[in-house]
């Protein structure tokens, strides 16, 4: 058991979805939250990252920061999401331990499973398959995070753990077509298409994908749970345990913003994987489970987006 009261934790990407959710769910830690914007703080700067750990010594650090973004963000810009991901994250993990942080939690992403895991897809599938090519940028990065994490453990006795959450949204996040993920896209355009009078809304691809999705605040909620809790080699799937199709999905985002209007295909867009469910199993078996339905998250993230809460484009992870 970690106690988090009396800490100082930085929570890195606090200006990101997760990591603003991460803010929020430690005002009840009784901890003081270290946060550095990037005007401040250039994580891609080793001596940067280095100097602002000696100075501020963090006791524990919740890695969220990340350059993120949909399928077809991830395809276009393969040199910024491995680049970027894998120097933050290298330098985060480093400084933490030069300067001897406690624990330190990083944050990965269902993506670094092979695209034809078996589902849902247990934590020991990863490396054993390809990637999914329309984000393997992202993942490659993503699993040198998690094997930083446990080589600084196996060489130098770090507590250094990894979670990898499924699809997540929520409060803050990016509601810009191009580089969004499904759920913002979806939420945006039935409620454009409603404003407009529109006849249609266009989804990507053919529908039949399946996800799987979790509030962030649901996140936010187990990754303060792992934190005082898990201490291990292995990263531990942060999911809800359901998946749904990319149709439903539309189905029930059109129901909860009020669209009533036809759904039609754009076909030359990517499908990506074919499904990507987690097994909740491990995260379950340490007394952890999700609190907000679907449709209720998707209910709050509506209220979000109307209230104009939109998150910086890239921080904070997938
Ligand atoms: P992925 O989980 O890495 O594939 O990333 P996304 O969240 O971007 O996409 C999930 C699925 O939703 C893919 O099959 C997309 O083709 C599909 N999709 C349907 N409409 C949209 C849209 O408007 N934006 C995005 N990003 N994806 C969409």
């Amino acid at each position: 058991m970690y106690a988090l009261t009396g800490k100082k934790v930085w929570v890195a990407g606090h200006r990101g979805m997760v990591g603003a959710a991460i803010v929020r769910r430690l005002a009840i830690e009784g901890c003081t939250v270290l946060t550095a914007t990037r005007a401040e703080l250039d994580l891609t700067r080793q001596d940067a990252v280095e100097a602002w750990m000696q100075k501020n010594r963090p006791d524990a650090v919740f890695l969220a920061a990340a350059k993120v973004g949909g399928i077809l963000a991830n395809d276009t810009y393969p040199a910024d999401f491995l680049y970027d991901n894998l120097i933050l994250e290298a330098n985060i993990i480093q400084a933490a331990h030069k300067v001897g942080v406690e624990k330190l939690l990083f944050l990965g992403s269902s993506c670094i499973y092979p695209k034809f895991a078996d589902q849902p897809i247990t934590e020991d599938a990863l490396l054993t398959g390809s990637l999914e090519p329309t984000n393997e940028w992202y993942a490659i990065a993503k699993i040198a995070g998690i094997k930083l994490c446990q080589a600084f453990r196996r060489q130098h006795g770090r507590d250094f753990i990894s979670a990898m959450p499924t699809n997540l949204y929520g409060p803050g996040d990016n509601f810009d077509l191009k580089s969004s993920h499904v759920m913002p896209a979806l939420i945006r355009k039935a409620h454009d298409a409603k404003a407009a009078g529109a006849s249609e809304i266009t989804v990507w691809g053919t529908g039949t994908p399946r996800r799987e999705f979790l509030h962030v605040d649901d996140c936010a909620d187990a990754l303060v749970h792992l934190m005082k809790t898990y201490s291990d080699d292995s990263h531990v799937n942060v999911g809800s345990g359901e998946d749904i199709t990319i149709l439903d999905l539309t189905k029930l985002v059109c129901e909860v913003v009020g669209f009533t209007g036809k759904i039609v295909h754009d076909l030359s867009k990517p499908d990506g994987t074919p499904r990507k469910l987690m097994s909740a199993a491990k995260l379950r078996s340490m007394g952890w489970s999700p609190k907000i339905a679907l449709k209720d998250g998707v209910a709050s993230a509506y209220a979000s987006f109307l209230a104009g809460e939109f998150a910086e484009r890239s921080q904070g992870a997938a």
